[in-house]
């Protein structure tokens, strides 16, 4: 029997086009267009159109994304839908994904899409993009990966991938260990498979929860200010394999006093953190303090993981668990 695929539109350049007063590109097609453009589409599944919005993706909020998230859930709990696709601007993507993949216990294939040339440009990518992810919504192979990002004929894990450049097709990559597959005219091919699949189940999420880069000179200044102003998370993109200016140390001091939890991740575009250093700042000094490590992830996504991990529970060592007792800690 023909299968039947759920696709939720929630905005991005895939439902963009050039206004020409403002002579930029701004939301304008609606889903029935885009779906217009994606000819052939059924002959391969019969489709059922979502309206989220309209949002360009740095529009999204945690709030909408955990709203997203209901929706998804329910559509899986839906017995006529076989697969959910998702378009997304790509600028947040991979951050709504990575909270839609802790989230969802993926039963049924989630697949993200979204496109880097707007309906103005030339070379538009937005229906191949869409047929591709549909194609990929149908097949068997998608069950239990997780979310599933499909861009440029490329399947990625919503753990692993990030957006590499600002303008290529080919933006969206898994820069550690390379992409899950293929998808190769109407047919998704998986040459590897996603490791293990965390799953957060919560519908409370935590939002005040800062970002902070470090960079040579980086002080406490920051985080004091921001505890002082109700922030309840840090995640800190330190540099190389976890190591931190000095200077920044009172303020993970402060943070960790007052039971706010700060977890580290690398500035560095691939490659997890580890506490190998004994100086001042290095990683092992944050360990002893009760940093938590948070593996590869890049900083976005720790920050995502945070939210729902607080959401779950503020106990910091349940915390910790969430974060370094997994096979990618
Ligand atoms: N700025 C756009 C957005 O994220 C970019 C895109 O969709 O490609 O909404």
């Amino acid at each position: 029997m023909r299968k039947k695929v759920a696709v939720v539109f929630t905005g991005g350049t895939i439902s963009m086009k050039v206004d020409e007063r403002l002579a930029a590109a701004v939301p304008a097609l609606s889903n029935e267009e885009i779906m217009s453009m994606v000819t052939n589409i059924d002959k391969v599944a019969d489709i059922e159109v979502i309206d989220f919005g309209s949002y360009p993706s740095p529009h999204m909020s945690p709030t909408l994304i955990r709203e997203l998230s209901k929706i998804v859930k329910d559509l899986i709990k839906r017995s006529d839908i076989d697969g959910i696709v998702i378009t997304h601007g790509t600028d947040s993507l991979e951050e709504t994904a990575y909270y839609l993949d802790l989230n969802i216990n993926p039963t049924k294939p989630i697949v993200m899409v979204a496109a880097m040339r707007n309906n103005s440009e030339l070379g538009y990518d937005g229906a191949s993009n869409l047929s591709s992810a549909i194609c990929t919504a149908v097949s068997n192979d998608s069950i239990n990966k997780g979310v599933l990002i499909v861009l440029n004929n490329e399947v990625n894990s919503a753990r692993e991938v990030t957006k590499t450049h600002t303008l290529s097709l080919d933006t969206f990559k898994s820069l550690e260990f390379g992409p899950l597959g293929i998808v190769d005219n109407d047919e998704v091919l998986f040459y590897r498979n996603i490791m293990k699949h965390e799953h957060i189940e919560t519908d409370q999420i935590e939002t005040s929860i800062e970002l902070i880069k470090t960079c040579v000179g980086s002080d406490s200044n920051y985080m004091k200010f921001a505890i002082d102003h109700g922030a309840k998370g840090f995640v800190i993109e330190a540099m190389g394999r976890g190591n931190v200016p000095p200077e920044m140390i009172s303020g993970i001091e402060l943070a960790i006093s007052k039971n706010i939890p700060v977890v580290i991740v690398s500035r560095c575009p691939s490659g997890r953190v580890l506490d190998s250093y004994g100086y001042l700042g290095g990683g092992k000094n944050l360990r002893d303090l009760g940093a938590i490590f948070g593996g590869n992830l890049n900083g976005q996504k720790a920050r995502i993981k945070l939210m729902l991990a607080l959401g779950k529970t503020k106990d910091l060592n349940e915390i910790k668990s969430i974060f370094e007792s997994t096979f990618y800690k």
